[in-house]
């Protein structure tokens, strides 16, 4: 039964959620996970990635929804409780906390983890989200796929510093980078931008607008599946229509932490993403605690949120115990 009085509450289930919920568990605290439910699905950003293979501990790689299913079983195996349902709405005004489910339960929490991760914009074009999933050539990170590229022809879209940087990372593996870009002028820093104009390997197409990911079925071992062949944009200007060939093709346009439970009732930066003091996991209000890519703009990893995720949870415990 999970309606009633709780000591830990944690919202979100991607690797901070997860670890959070582990070092909770194992200190008896019996916390309760929200995972997540449509259109928030449980898992966060590792459910739609294929590979990860820089998580250390799985030397020969792990399908990332493989591996948040072994981050579940794992704190489930120690008492946490599981719920597939989302919060729709959070009252952190007086302790204990009261929150209030989708399907309109209410329960209430002397401490909370807040570990909604962020989504990574995407260009919202069809087969996008399939290839992503499918690990067919569609990809919004290069630190996580770039390795998989190697000798490719590559396409980078965004005009902002995550272009620029996941561009100039990929030269370390592709034979051709293609930042495509819808203006002229761009968002990035000036450093940036010109770090990525002086490599050799990177080709600019500016004024150029996404329009359709074209793909072909290919058999790849056992399995016949869609693979991405390259991009079709079309200028902005003079409305030309071009296929730029690649092997793989790299959104970056940004990222949107998943925190608007929390606007008005905690800070946050100028772009959502929840502040937290110092070193810690601490929001403003005592007992409130975020961790993951909901609390963490740059470094966005699994294993920087699996981090966080335990930070959070020594915080809380160390919170709870001093009350
Ligand atoms: P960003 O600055 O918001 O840039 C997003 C880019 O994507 C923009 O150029 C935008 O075009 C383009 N874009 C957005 N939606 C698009 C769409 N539907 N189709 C095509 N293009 C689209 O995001 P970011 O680059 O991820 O950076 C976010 C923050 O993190 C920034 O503050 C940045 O400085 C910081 N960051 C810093 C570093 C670093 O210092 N090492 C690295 C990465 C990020 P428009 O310009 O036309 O809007």
């Amino acid at each position: 039964m999970t309606t009633g009085q709780h000591q830990v509450v944690i919202i979100g289930s991607g690797p901070a959620g997860w670890t959070a919920a582990l070092y909770t568990a194992r200190a008896n605290l019996k916390p309760i996970v929200f995972e997540g439910a449509s259109p928030n699905l449980p898992g966060g950003q590792l459910m739609w990635t294929s590979e990860v293979e820089n998580f250390p501990g799985f030397p020969h790689g792990i399908k990332g929804p493989e591996m948040m299913a072994k981050f579940k079983e794992q704190a489930e195996r120690f008492g946490t409780v599981a719920r597939q349902e989302n919060i729709a709405t959070v009252d952190l005004s007086k302790r204990p906390f009261t929150l209030v489910t989708e399907s309109g339960e209410t329960l209430t929490t002397d401490s909370l983890i807040i570990a909604t991760g962020a989504t990574a914009k995407l260009l919202g074009l069809p087969k996008e989200m399939e290839l992503m999933s499918s690990g067919a050539g569609v990809s919004a990170c290069a630190t996580c796929d770039g390795a998989f590229y190697k000798g490719e022809e590559l396409v980078v879209v965004g005009g902002g510093d995550s272009a620029m940087e996941e561009a100039g990372f990929l030269t370390r593996f592709a034979s051709k980078v293609t930042l495509v870009h819808r203006r002229d002028t761009f968002r990035a820093s000036r450093i940036m931008l010109e770090r990525a104009q002086e490599n050799p390997k990177i080709h600019f197409m500016t004024n150029q607008i996404p329009l359709e990911i074209v793909s072909e079925r290919k058999k790849v071992g056992m399995f016949e599946k869609d693979w991405l062949t390259g991009l079709r944009v079309k200028h902005a200007i003079t409305g030309e229509e071009t296929v730029i060939p690649a092997g793989g093709l790299f959104v970056a346009i940004g990222h949107r932490p998943n925190t608007q439970l929390f606007t008005g009732l905690l800070d946050t930066d100028e772009t959502g993403y929840l502040i937290t003091e110092g070193r810690s996991t601490k929001t403003k209000i005592p007992g409130v605690f975020a961790c993951g890519d909901a609390q963490d703009s740059y470094y966005r990893q699994a294993i920087t949120a699996a981090g966080t995720g335990c930070m959070a949870a020594i915080d809380a415990e160390r919170f709870l115990a001093g009350h």
